[in-house]
């Protein structure tokens, strides 16, 4: 997940049901077992995080963690088409149904170390607490549910997703909102990273390679062709100058570029990328058709100030695509999140970003990212770490989040 910005609120006290109430005494052997086997959660944590999960190639970690929903006793227990894991706990009828799920896949190319260091409170590896932590939170919740023998209103499918990250651009979410679990969503959770926040907005983002490709020719001989890194020059002073509104907050970045073989050189070709980023869909597409209309408008301007010498062709490659979106802060799901939360004793902090959330989001399916609980550090960092810390808080909290949400 990625950062972003903090709402605070205060939660009311007032409106819980029974199957929200930390005092009610299912509810209440639940969040002491969660308490007492916080270790275990831990050791689940470190092992799951010690299996490396690098974009696109998650499938031993899927295979393990199929395992554990095996173990646990769900039910019709698969990984599906793009794979994701998935496991069933039946409800006393088939309606609302929630998902509640964590991410298998981490930012860490192949090779990366991802063994878990122990310091006191403090593990330290790649991936330990995006998303190590969910992944064992969501367990917590399974094992808790069974052993306070709590039933809900509705089903609740377990899912570990893939491709939440970067490039991934959430293709293991978008398959289950739009193949394996189409029309059946009613509400949707993902367990990500660490803290208590609570992510509501979903930031939607567009991501795009631009080439510019010509002849290319001697610096000297050949002058008087368009240049396709002149084109590009062009496309980013562009850019560079677009207005975005600050609220919401809306986002462009052209993160590299490339091109050209020498200084002496008309290069054959030339491409940058870029990320456009807002919460505000509205803001996002008008910000998407301000690039492509300035994107070819460079591609004209280079041809035409040459006279269509080298005359210079254009390829524009989508990267990726996020919908955007928002659960509202006062909609049942997110009252009945904050709710909970506050009933624990957490403050209670809305705030967007980029998660798994955003697809459901984009649907306009209730949907929320809640933290696992803990502290960390230096997510998508080789030095991230976890503070275990009061971890247990997280689990408790995503307990009866998850009561709360399959409930009517
Ligand atoms: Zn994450």
């Amino acid at each position: 997940m990625a950062p972003g910005r903090w709402v605070w609120l205060v939660a009311g006290w007032a409106v819980l049901s029974p199957a929200q109430d930390p005092t009610d005494p299912k509810i209440k052997a639940a969040l002491e077992y969660i308490r007492r086997i916080e270790p275990e959660l831990l050791e689940e944590q470190v092992r799951l995080t010690e299996i490396p999960a690098p974009p696109f190639e998650e499938r031993v970690r899927a295979a393990a963690y199929k395992q554990v929903f095996e173990r646990l006793g769900l039910k019709n227990v698969r990984i599906d088409k793009e794979g994701n894991v998935l496991g069933e706990r039946p409800g006393r009828g088939p309606s609302p149904r929630l998902v509640f799920s964590a991410h298998l896949d981490t930012v860490f190319p192949a090779g990366t170390d991802v063994r878990v260091k122990r310091e006191g409170t403090r593990l330290t590896a790649p991936g330990i607490g995006d998303d190590g932590r969910g992944l064992a939170v969501v367990i917590g919740v399974i094992r808790a549910l069974d052993h306070a023998g709590i039933e809900t209103d509705g089903p609740i499918t377990f899912v570990g997703t893939v491709g939440e990250e970067g490039l991934g651009d959430l293709r293991g979410v978008k398959h289950l909102f739009g193949a394996e679990l189409k029309g059946r969503i009613d509400r949707f959770v993902s367990v990500d990273g660490t803290g208590l926040g609570i992510t509501n907005t979903g930031v939607g983002s567009y991501r795009y390679k631009v080439s510019y490709a010509g002849l290319g020719g001697h610096s000297f001989g050949s002058f008087g062709m368009a240049n396709p890194i002149h084109a590009l020059g062009r496309l980013i002073a562009k850019v560079a100058e677009f207005q975005t509104p600050a609220q919401p907050k809306t986002t462009f970045n052209v993160g590299r570029i490339g091109g050209g073989t020498s200084v002496n050189s008309i290069p054959f070709e030339a491409s940058l990328e870029v990320d456009m980023r807002s919460s505000d869909k509205g803001s996002l597409e008008a910000l998407h058709e301000k690039f492509k209309q300035a994107a070819a408008l460079a591609l004209s301007e280079e041809n035409e100030r040459w006279k269509n010498n080298g005359r210079l062709s254009m390829k524009v490659d989508l990267l990726g695509y996020r919908p955007g979106g928002e659960t509202p802060a006062r909609s049942a799901e997110v009252q009945a999140v904050a709710r909970v939360t506050g009933a624990l004793g957490f403050p209670v902090a809305l705030r967007e970003g980029s998660t798994d959330a955003n697809v459901g989001m984009g649907l306009g399916i209730p949907s929320v990212t809640i933290a696992g609980g803990g502290t960390g550090t230096g997510a998508h960092s080789p030095q991230e770490a976890f503070d275990t810390t009061d971890s247990w808080k997280g689990t408790q909290r995503a307990l009866l989040a998850a009561v709360a949400l399959a409930s009517r």
